[in-house]
C-alpha cells in the first residue's frame, strides 16, 4: 500500500460531516434524523420525556489517539468551521468519516477541501464506504473501507499492529430529559469503552456486521479480560467514572473475555455498572448473578420478530428473558424491525402489540432496510427490488421503505413505524418511569447481597431513584393521566413504594423537586410544539500538535 511521503510528521484533519442536521436541507439533514440516537430512533414519540443526547464521532477519536501525527479532530463543524479550520491551518491529509445519509455531505466537504486546500489528500472513511461507485461520486484520494485505525497507521508508515490505545470518551453529551439539561459533572457520565468491532452472527440486514468483515468475522482492539480490565482502569482513572457504555456490537458473545474481566473485578473489588450490546443467545450463555456480578445493568438486544428466523434468537424464549433480566435490575432495551418480509398490513397490529407487550424499559423500532455493504442490500438488488430515486438523506431507517415491499406500501410503511412508538409510549409509559420500575427491583433483589461491589452499585443507582428521578415520577404519574389513566395508577404504584424504601428523601423531593419539574417539563412540550430542535456543539481536539509548530 502507498504510504504518505511525509509519513508520522503529515499533519491530518479528521472530521465529522457538518450540521445543522435537525433541519432538512439540500446535503441530507433531515429534520426527522438529528444527531441524537435516542431521541432520533428510541424515545422519539415521548415528547418532553424523551431521552436527549449527542454521541460523538468514536471512530476519529480512536484514530487520532492511534497515530503519532500531529492531528485535529474537529466534530459537528458548521460547513463554515470546516473550511475555516482549513484556512487556518493546512493539512496534508483530510479525513472526512461519516454514514451512508451523509453521502451529499461527503461530496459537498471533498469540494471544500479542494478549493481551499487543493494540496491535501483526502481519505473518506466509515459507512458510508460502503455506498457502491462511491469513487466515482466524490472527490476523495482514498476511500477506507472497514477499520481504519490500521488503515491510517499504514498510511503513516507506523506499526499497525501495535497496541490500540483507548481515548477517554464521555458517552453522552448535553443529556437532556423533561426540559432539563443535566449537568456535565466529571464522573457523572458513562465512559465509551470500544473493545471490538463487528459482530460474527452477520444478520442479513446488520451494516456494522457487513462493514467489519460479515458473518464469522470481526475485530477486537483488547482480546481478553485483562487488557479490557486495564483499559477500564485508566478510563475510570482519567474520567473519574463507575460506568462504562460498552460499544461492542456483542459484547456479551465472547464469554471468556467477560468472565476474565469479572475475575479482574472481583480481585479489585470494581463495583462498575455496564451497559452492552447483546444478542440474546449470548445473553443465555450466562446466569442472572454472572451478569449482576459483572456489573451489567442495561442490555440492547435485537428481538426483531416473533416470526424471524434469525439464528441469534433461536431456542431462546426472549419474552421469558426480558422478564427475567428486569426483575434483577436490568434495563432491557429492545428492538424490533417493521416491515420483514412476513409482515403485511392484516398481521401488523399484532406484530407492534407484540413488541409492546415486552414492556421493555426502552424500545427501539427500525423499518427493514436494506443498506449497501449488506446481505440483505445484495439480495434485494438481485431480486430488483430497491427503488431508485429515493435520496441517500431519508434511508435512515426512520422514514419510509427504500425498497419494494411484497406487502406494505412506502406511505404505509412510515404509517406503522410512527404507530409502533406511539403505541409502545401510550401502553408502557415514558421509559424513564419503566427504567425506574427496573432499578428499584434491582434495588429489592441485590440489597442484602453477599457481594459488596453489587450492594454498592445498586445502592449508586437508588440514590437517583429516591431524589430526581423520584421528582420526575411525580411529574410523569401527573402527565399521564390525560393520555393513559392506568399507566398513571401504576407510575403512582411504583412511587408509592419508593417512599416505603426512603420516606424522607422520597417525600422532600416530589415536594419541592415535583412542581419544578412539572414546569420545566411543560414548558419543554411547547417548546417542541414550537418546532425548537437540539444540535451538538462544534468540538475541536488536537493532539502532537505542539511538536508539529
Ligand atoms: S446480532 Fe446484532 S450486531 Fe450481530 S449481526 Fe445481528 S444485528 Fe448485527
Amino acid at each position: 500500500m502507498e504510504i504518505h511521503p511525509k509519513q508520522s510528521r503529515a499533519r491530518i484533519l479528521l472530521s465529522s460531516v457538518f450540521g445543522p442536521y435537525a433541519q432538512d436541507d439540500e446535503f441530507g439533514s433531515r429534520s426527522i434524523n438529528p444527531m441524537e440516537l435516542y431521541h432520533n430512533q428510541v424515545t422519539r414519540a415521548q415528547g418532553s420525556f424523551s431521552l436527549r443526547m449527542f454521541h460523538r464521532s468514536w471512530g476519529i477519536m480512536l484514530i487520532q489517539a492511534n497515530i503519532s501525527a500531529p492531528c485535529t479532530v474537529l466534530d459537528f463543524p458548521t460547513r463554515e468551521a470546516f473550511a475555516r479550520e482549513l484556512t487556518a491551518n493546512h493539512y496534508d491529509i483530510i479525513g472526512i468519516t461519516a454514514i451512508i445519509v451523509n453521502v451529499g455531505k461527503v461530496k459537498e466537504m471533498c469540494r471544500i477541501a479542494r478549493e481551499v486546500s487543493p494540496d491535501s489528500i483526502i481519505v473518506v472513511g466509515g459507512h458510508v464506504a460502503a455506498v457502491p461507485g462511491l469513487e466515482s461520486m466524490i472527490d476523495a484520494d482514498h476511500v477506507v473501507r472497514g477499520e481504519g485505525i490500521s488503515w491510517m497507521r499504514r498510511y503513516l508508515g507506523e506499526d499497525e499492529h501495535a497496541p490500540i490505545r483507548h481515548p477517554a470518551i464521555v458517552s453522552g453529551l448535553q443529556t437532556r430529559i423533561m426540559g432539563v439539561r443535566l449537568p456535565q459533572r466529571k464522573g457523572s457520565t458513562a465512559a465509551t469503552l470500544i473493545p471490538s468491532v463487528g459482530c460474527p452472527m452477520g444478520c442479513n440486514f446488520c451494516t456494522t456486521s457487513a462493514f467489519f468483515g460479515g458473518k464469522g468475522k470481526f475485530v477486537n482492539f483488547y482480546e481478553n479480560g485483562d487488557e479490557l480490565f486495564d483499559v477500564m482502569c485508566q478510563l475510570e482513572s482519567q474520567l473519574k467514572v463507575h460506568s462504562f457504555f460498552v460499544m461492542d456490537e456483542n459484547f456479551l458473545l465472547y464469554r471468556k473475555r467477560a468472565m476474565r474481566l469479572l475475575e479482574r473485578m472481583k480481585e479489585a473489588g470494581k463495583s462498575w455498572e455496564l451497559s452492552v450490546f447483546s444478542s440474546a443467545n449470548a445473553i443465555r450463555k450466562y446466569s442472572m448473578e454472572e451478569l449482576v456480578e459483572l456489573g451489567v445493568s442495561w442490555v440492547w438486544m435485537g428481538l426483531e420478530s416473533p416470526n424471524s428466523n434469525y439464528g441469534k434468537l433461536q431456542g431462546v424464549d426472549t419474552r421469558q428473558l426480558t422478564r427475567e433480566l428486569s426483575d434483577n435490575g436490568i434495563r432491557v432495551q429492545g428492538s424490533t424491525i417493521i416491515g420483514l418480509e412476513h409482515h403485511t398490513p392484516d398481521n401488523m397490529a399484532a406484530e407492534i402489540q407484540h413488541a409492546v407487550d415486552y414492556q421493555t424499559d426502552f424500545h427501539q423500532f427500525m423499518l427493514y432496510t436494506p443498506v449497501p455493504g449488506t446481505p440483505l442490500y445484495r439480495q434485494m438488488a438481485e431480486q430488483g427490488r430497491i427503488l431508485t430515486g429515493i435520496d441517500p438523506g431519508d434511508i435512515h431507517g426512520q422514514y419510509k421503505f427504500n425498497f419494494r415491499h411484497a406487502a406494505i406500501s412506502r406511505d404505509d410503511s412510515k404509517m406503522f413505524l410512527d404507530r409502533a412508538f406511539r403505541r409502545d409510549f401510550e401502553c408502557n409509559g415514558p421509559s424513564l418511569y419503566r427504567m425506574c420500575r427496573t432499578m428499584l427491583r434491582g434495588w429489592q433483589r441485590y440489597k442484602n447481597y453477599p457481594d459488596p461491589r453489587v450492594r454498592e452499585r445498586f445502592a449508586r443507582e437508588t440514590k437517583k431513584l429516591s431524589s430526581a428521578y423520584n421528582a420526575a415520577l411525580w411529574v410523569m404519574e401527573r402527565e399521564f393521566r390525560k393520555i393513559n389513566e392506568s399507566v398513571s395508577e401504576q407510575i403512582h404504584a411504583l412511587r408509592m413504594e419508593v417512599k416505603k424504601e426512603f420516606p424522607v428523601m422520597a417525600r422532600i423531593t416530589a415536594s419541592l423537586l415535583g412542581p419544578l419539574l412539572l414546569w420545566s417539563a411543560r414548558r419543554e412540550e411547547r417548546r417542541l410544539a414550537s418546532g425548537c430542535t437540539y444540535e451538538p456543539p462544534t468540538i475541536i481536539e488536537r493532539s502532537n500538535w505542539v511538536s508539529a509548530s
